[in-house]
Protein backbone atom coordinates (compact mmCIF):
# COMPACT_ATOMS: atom_id res chain seq x y z
CA UNK A 1 0.00 0.00 0.00
CA UNK A 2 1.51 3.10 -0.80
CA UNK A 3 2.06 5.42 1.64
CA UNK A 4 2.73 8.83 -0.36
CA UNK A 5 1.28 9.99 -3.31
CA UNK A 6 2.81 8.99 -6.34
CA UNK A 7 2.98 12.40 -8.26
CA UNK A 8 3.54 14.94 -5.82
CA UNK A 9 5.02 12.95 -2.38
CA UNK A 10 3.09 13.77 0.43
CA UNK A 11 1.56 11.92 2.71
CA UNK A 12 -1.22 10.08 1.44
CA UNK A 13 -2.95 10.01 5.33
CA UNK A 14 -2.56 14.03 5.66
CA UNK A 15 -4.22 14.89 2.32
CA UNK A 16 -6.67 12.74 1.89
CA UNK A 17 -10.52 13.42 2.78
CA UNK A 18 -12.57 10.65 5.00
CA UNK A 19 -14.78 9.60 1.55
CA UNK A 20 -11.00 8.48 -0.37
CA UNK A 21 -9.95 7.14 3.01
CA UNK A 22 -12.66 4.43 2.15
CA UNK A 23 -10.76 3.79 -1.02
CA UNK A 24 -6.97 4.28 0.33
CA UNK A 25 -5.74 0.39 -0.63
CA UNK A 26 -6.10 1.84 -4.28
CA UNK A 27 -5.50 5.41 -3.72
CA UNK A 28 -1.97 6.45 -5.73
CA UNK A 29 -2.69 9.95 -5.41
CA UNK A 30 -3.77 12.58 -3.18
CA UNK A 31 -7.08 14.39 -3.46
CA UNK A 32 -5.30 17.25 -4.74
CA UNK A 33 -3.30 16.01 -7.50
CA UNK A 34 -6.31 13.45 -7.92
CA UNK A 35 -8.45 16.86 -8.71
CA UNK A 36 -6.20 18.11 -11.36
CA UNK A 37 -7.22 14.86 -13.20
CA UNK A 38 -10.07 15.77 -15.30
CA UNK A 39 -12.09 13.13 -16.26
CA UNK A 40 -13.94 13.48 -19.70
CA UNK A 41 -17.68 13.53 -19.14
CA UNK A 42 -19.89 13.58 -22.85
CA UNK A 43 -17.66 15.44 -24.97
CA UNK A 44 -17.90 14.97 -29.02
CA UNK A 45 -19.17 11.69 -29.95
CA UNK A 46 -16.31 11.62 -32.89
CA UNK A 47 -12.82 12.53 -30.91
CA UNK A 48 -14.28 13.03 -26.64
CA UNK A 49 -13.64 16.97 -26.77
CA UNK A 50 -14.87 18.45 -23.85
CA UNK A 51 -17.16 20.82 -23.77
CA UNK A 52 -18.85 19.87 -26.97
CA UNK A 53 -22.74 19.67 -27.68
CA UNK A 54 -25.11 18.89 -30.24
CA UNK A 55 -22.82 16.58 -32.44
CA UNK A 56 -19.32 16.30 -33.49
CA UNK A 57 -17.20 18.83 -33.13
CA UNK A 58 -15.51 21.63 -35.98
CA UNK A 59 -12.30 19.26 -36.09
CA UNK A 60 -14.27 16.18 -36.45
CA UNK A 61 -16.13 17.75 -39.14
CA UNK A 62 -13.43 19.15 -40.43
CA UNK A 63 -11.60 15.67 -41.10
CA UNK A 64 -15.33 14.02 -42.29
CA UNK A 65 -15.04 16.73 -45.32
CA UNK A 66 -12.05 15.25 -46.79
CA UNK A 67 -12.95 11.76 -49.04
CA UNK A 68 -9.85 10.07 -48.11
CA UNK A 69 -10.35 10.73 -44.35
CA UNK A 70 -13.89 10.48 -43.73
CA UNK A 71 -15.10 7.60 -41.43
CA UNK A 72 -11.09 5.79 -40.86
CA UNK A 73 -11.51 6.72 -37.66
CA UNK A 74 -14.19 5.20 -36.41
CA UNK A 75 -14.60 7.66 -32.80
CA UNK A 76 -11.65 8.88 -30.65
CA UNK A 77 -12.37 7.91 -26.37
CA UNK A 78 -9.84 10.03 -23.98
CA UNK A 79 -10.03 9.55 -20.41
CA UNK A 80 -8.61 13.32 -19.25
CA UNK A 81 -8.64 16.86 -20.26
CA UNK A 82 -5.87 18.01 -21.17
CA UNK A 83 -5.27 20.93 -18.70
CA UNK A 84 -2.46 21.98 -16.75
CA UNK A 85 -1.83 19.66 -14.36
CA UNK A 86 -2.03 16.93 -17.29
CA UNK A 87 0.22 18.62 -19.59
CA UNK A 88 2.21 18.43 -16.36
CA UNK A 89 1.83 14.57 -15.66
CA UNK A 90 2.41 13.99 -19.51
CA UNK A 91 6.01 15.33 -19.78
CA UNK A 92 7.54 13.29 -16.57
CA UNK A 93 5.73 10.40 -18.42
CA UNK A 94 7.34 10.89 -21.75
CA UNK A 95 10.42 12.51 -21.11
CA UNK A 96 11.43 11.36 -17.86
CA UNK A 97 10.22 7.62 -18.22
CA UNK A 98 8.15 8.87 -14.51
CA UNK A 99 5.39 5.97 -14.64
CA UNK A 100 2.93 7.96 -12.43
CA UNK A 101 0.30 8.41 -14.75
CA UNK A 102 0.27 5.14 -16.53
CA UNK A 103 -0.21 3.41 -12.72
CA UNK A 104 -2.96 5.96 -11.80
CA UNK A 105 -4.85 5.49 -15.38
CA UNK A 106 -4.62 1.49 -15.43
CA UNK A 107 -7.45 0.13 -13.44
CA UNK A 108 -9.59 3.20 -14.88
CA UNK A 109 -8.34 2.42 -18.31
CA UNK A 110 -9.37 -1.56 -17.63
CA UNK A 111 -12.88 -0.87 -16.98
CA UNK A 112 -13.32 2.39 -19.82
CA UNK A 113 -11.05 0.76 -22.75
CA UNK A 114 -13.85 -0.01 -25.45
CA UNK A 115 -13.85 -3.87 -26.58
CA UNK A 116 -11.39 -4.63 -29.54
CA UNK A 117 -10.18 -7.46 -31.45
CA UNK A 118 -6.47 -5.83 -31.25
CA UNK A 119 -5.19 -3.15 -28.63
CA UNK A 120 -2.46 -1.63 -31.40
CA UNK A 121 -0.14 1.04 -29.79
CA UNK A 122 1.40 4.01 -31.64
CA UNK A 123 4.85 3.35 -31.99
CA UNK A 124 7.87 5.79 -31.41
CA UNK A 125 10.55 5.70 -34.25
CA UNK A 126 13.29 3.66 -33.61
CA UNK A 127 15.58 6.83 -32.76
CA UNK A 128 12.88 8.21 -29.99
CA UNK A 129 12.42 4.77 -28.60
CA UNK A 130 16.44 4.47 -28.20
CA UNK A 131 16.45 8.19 -27.22
CA UNK A 132 13.58 7.79 -24.61
CA UNK A 133 13.79 3.83 -23.48
CA UNK A 134 10.36 2.88 -23.29
CA UNK A 135 7.17 3.57 -25.94
CA UNK A 136 4.95 5.35 -23.66
CA UNK A 137 1.55 3.75 -25.19
CA UNK A 138 2.81 0.52 -25.23
CA UNK A 139 3.54 1.25 -21.31
CA UNK A 140 0.12 2.24 -20.63
CA UNK A 141 -1.44 -1.24 -21.98
CA UNK A 142 1.35 -3.12 -19.96
CA UNK A 143 0.52 -1.17 -16.95
CA UNK A 144 -2.77 -2.02 -17.07
CA UNK A 145 -2.51 -5.65 -17.83
CA UNK A 146 -3.84 -5.35 -21.44
CA UNK A 147 -2.59 -7.71 -24.40
CA UNK A 148 -0.67 -5.62 -26.40
CA UNK A 149 0.09 -5.75 -30.46
CA UNK A 150 2.72 -4.14 -31.47
CA UNK A 151 1.72 -4.36 -35.38
CA UNK A 152 2.93 -0.71 -36.14
CA UNK A 153 6.31 0.52 -37.28
CA UNK A 154 7.09 4.05 -37.51
CA UNK A 155 8.98 4.58 -40.69
CA UNK A 156 8.57 8.68 -40.78
CA UNK A 157 10.87 10.48 -38.17
CA UNK A 158 10.51 14.18 -39.20
CA UNK A 159 8.71 15.83 -36.35
CA UNK A 160 5.21 16.90 -37.24
CA UNK A 161 5.58 20.03 -35.68
CA UNK A 162 7.92 20.81 -38.79
CA UNK A 163 5.33 20.37 -41.01
CA UNK A 164 2.59 23.02 -41.96
CA UNK A 165 -1.06 21.74 -41.34
CA UNK A 166 -1.58 21.02 -45.43
CA UNK A 167 1.24 18.66 -45.27
CA UNK A 168 0.45 16.49 -41.80
CA UNK A 169 -3.44 16.17 -43.39
CA UNK A 170 -2.47 15.47 -47.00
CA UNK A 171 1.77 14.12 -46.04
CA UNK A 172 2.95 11.02 -46.34
CA UNK A 173 2.16 7.46 -44.64
CA UNK A 174 4.48 7.16 -41.70
CA UNK A 175 3.68 4.05 -40.51
CA UNK A 176 4.55 0.56 -41.18
CA UNK A 177 2.53 -2.77 -40.71
CA UNK A 178 3.69 -6.59 -41.81
CA UNK A 179 1.98 -8.10 -44.76
CA UNK A 180 -0.98 -9.09 -42.18
CA UNK A 181 -4.65 -9.85 -42.81
CA UNK A 182 -6.79 -7.77 -40.48
CA UNK A 183 -9.99 -8.77 -42.49
CA UNK A 184 -12.75 -8.23 -39.76
CA UNK A 185 -11.23 -7.16 -37.01
CA UNK A 186 -11.87 -4.33 -34.56
CA UNK A 187 -9.22 -2.63 -33.75
CA UNK A 188 -7.87 -0.04 -30.79
CA UNK A 189 -5.19 2.70 -31.41
CA UNK A 190 -3.51 3.47 -28.03
CA UNK A 191 -2.08 6.41 -27.77
CA UNK A 192 -1.27 9.42 -24.72
CA UNK A 193 -2.60 12.20 -26.15
CA UNK A 194 -5.11 12.97 -29.10
CA UNK A 195 -4.21 17.01 -30.45
CA UNK A 196 -4.85 17.13 -33.60
CA UNK A 197 -5.92 13.46 -34.78
CA UNK A 198 -3.78 13.05 -37.46
CA UNK A 199 -1.40 10.38 -36.23
CA UNK A 200 -3.96 7.80 -35.25
CA UNK A 201 -5.86 8.64 -38.77
CA UNK A 202 -2.48 7.92 -40.91
CA UNK A 203 -2.51 4.37 -38.55
CA UNK A 204 -6.33 3.99 -39.29
CA UNK A 205 -5.66 4.11 -42.58
CA UNK A 206 -3.34 1.89 -43.08
CA UNK A 207 -4.89 -0.84 -41.19
CA UNK A 208 -7.55 -0.37 -42.76
CA UNK A 209 -5.92 -0.75 -46.18
CA UNK A 210 -4.69 -4.29 -44.75
CA UNK A 211 -8.61 -5.45 -43.91
CA UNK A 212 -9.39 -4.00 -40.75
CA UNK A 213 -13.19 -4.10 -40.24
CA UNK A 214 -13.22 -0.91 -37.92
CA UNK A 215 -10.69 1.50 -36.47
CA UNK A 216 -10.59 3.49 -33.56
CA UNK A 217 -8.13 4.89 -30.71
CA UNK A 218 -8.31 5.39 -26.94
CA UNK A 219 -5.87 8.02 -25.57
CA UNK A 220 -5.26 8.89 -21.97
CA UNK A 221 -6.24 12.82 -22.76
CA UNK A 222 -7.85 15.56 -25.53
CA UNK A 223 -5.72 17.95 -26.41
ZN1 LIG B 1 -0.36 14.47 -4.67
ZN1 LIG C 1 -14.82 15.86 -32.42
Amino acid sequence: MPRDCLYCGEGLDEKMSWGALFQRDTRLLCDECDRGLVRIEGGCPGCSRPETEGGLCRDCMVWNRHTEWNGVLERNVSLFQYNEFMKEVLARYKYRGDYVLAKASASLMRTAIPKADLLVPIPLSPERLYERGFNQSKALLDEAGLPCHELLTRIHTEKQSKKTKRERVTGAQVFRIPETDLSGKKILLIDDIYTTGTTVRHAASLLKKAGAREVSSFTIARG
